[in-house]
């Protein structure tokens, strides 16, 4: 981009009455610093505060900081998030500490801890929609999805703003947005492999997925898009480019298992000991990160990603095997007892 576009026309005096002083009037090496009550060219003047009163010789650092000021402005990005329940809250603070503009719109009344995050809450979607952000990033849960995204009043948006999600499956919502958006709208989808739990201490080499569906390659789209990833990026966290079906299967294993694990470690209700292990120390972690989401989250995993059940079926195949392996063992022994005591009897 050109700097010189980025700027603004060059400075006037405040008063137009005021004659033009000339650069040379000024510059140390050939004007003198005369001002009333200073003296001369001495040691005594150089003292004195230097008060630059040739408009164009202030310019070169005045433009420079107002075009990095404009830099930067125009590199924040307008989000409107819909859905701002545990994990929308949850990205909206680091999204603000990097200084964008958030909007946020969900069922329940957030506005008290919307205000304290720095975000304009909206009880109503078309008030937010009205705002023009340059994204509408969906939050809400995978259960709800269809119907919020069905109930968004996308009329009023400008026409080609980007759609993002950041739902823990990918192939339902990317058929969701490619069959409800306009053809104008862009769409990214992503999934954060971090939650408010595992990302509490920052998001450096947290794993962040995410497929370009569709970018357009008029007006900016694409650099808008830079710069919505630029935000992990810019926390540190590995950027995955992966389809939405590569991340479902993957995710079946990574994230549906270790999430079944856990819950059905929490039905056993685990107490810490006085001798707890560091693998039982892990087991209670396990319990704490995965049921501190909440049970639709757990349910959208399975509900929403076809590989699910088949992994539900692989568990249950893995345990029954294991079963049988140990009461097999057992099985051995007691027949082999029995037998010698028929024959000692
Ligand atoms: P969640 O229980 O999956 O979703 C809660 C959000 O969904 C809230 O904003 C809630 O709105 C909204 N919601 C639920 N039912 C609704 C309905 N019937 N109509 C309208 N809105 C409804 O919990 P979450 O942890 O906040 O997750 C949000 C999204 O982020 C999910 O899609 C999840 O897969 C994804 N995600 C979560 C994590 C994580 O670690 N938590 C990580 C990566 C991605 P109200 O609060 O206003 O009721």
């Amino acid at each position: 981009m050109v700097l010189s576009a980025l700027l603004p026309p060059p400075l006037r005096p405040r008063n137009p009455s005021q004659p033009p002083i000339s650069a040379a009037s000024v510059h140390p090496r050939t004007a003198p610093l005369r001002r009333p009550g200073c003296g001369g060219t001495t040691g005594l003047a150089l003292r004195c505060r230097l008060v630059i009163r040739a408009l164009d010789a202030a310019q070169p650092f005045d433009y420079e900081s107002r075009a990095s000021e404009l830099l930067d402005r125009r590199s924040k990005l307008k989000i409107g998030i819909i859905g701002f329940g545990n994990f929308g809250q949850f990205l909206a603070r680091t999204f603000a500490h990097q200084g964008h503009a958030l909007l946020a719109h969900s069922r329940s009344d957030y506005s008290d801890v919307a205000r304290s995050l720095g975000v304009s809450f909206f009880r109503d979607p078309h008030d937010l929609c009205e705002e023009h952000p340059d994204v509408v990033l969906l939050c809400t849960s995978i259960l709800s999805t269809d119907a919020v995204l069905r109930s968004l009043p996308i009329q009023r948006l400008r026409r080609n703003t980007l759609f993002v999600d950041v739902l823990s499956v990918k192939e339902f919502p990317k058929n969701l947005f490619l069959q409800l958006l306009p053809p104008d709208f862009d769409i990214l989808c992503t999934h954060p492999m971090f939650g408010p739990e595992s990302g509490k201490n920052g998001w450096a080499g947290l794993s962040f997925v995410y497929e370009k569906v569709r970018i357009g390659d008029s007006g900016g789209r694409a650099e808008r898009c830079r710069r919505f990833l630029e935000i992990f990026e810019r926390e540190g966290c590995r950027m995955v480019e992966m389809s939405c079906t590569d991340h479902d299967e993957n995710a079946a294993e990574i994230q549906f298992l270790t999430h079944t694990v856990g819950r059905i470690l929490a039905k056993l209700d685990l107490k810490s000991t006085p001798i707890n292990t560091k693998g039982y120390e892990t087991l209670l972690d396990l319990v704490e990160n995965t049921c501190s989401d909440s049970f639709e989250l757990y349910n959208g995993l399975f509900m929403y990603n076809k590989n699910s059940t088949e992994l539900l079926e692989r568990m249950d195949v893995a345990f029954d095997s294991l079963k049988k392996e140990l009461f097999g063992r057992l099985h051995d022994i007691l027949r082999k007892q029995l037998f010698e005591f028929d024959r000692k009897g």
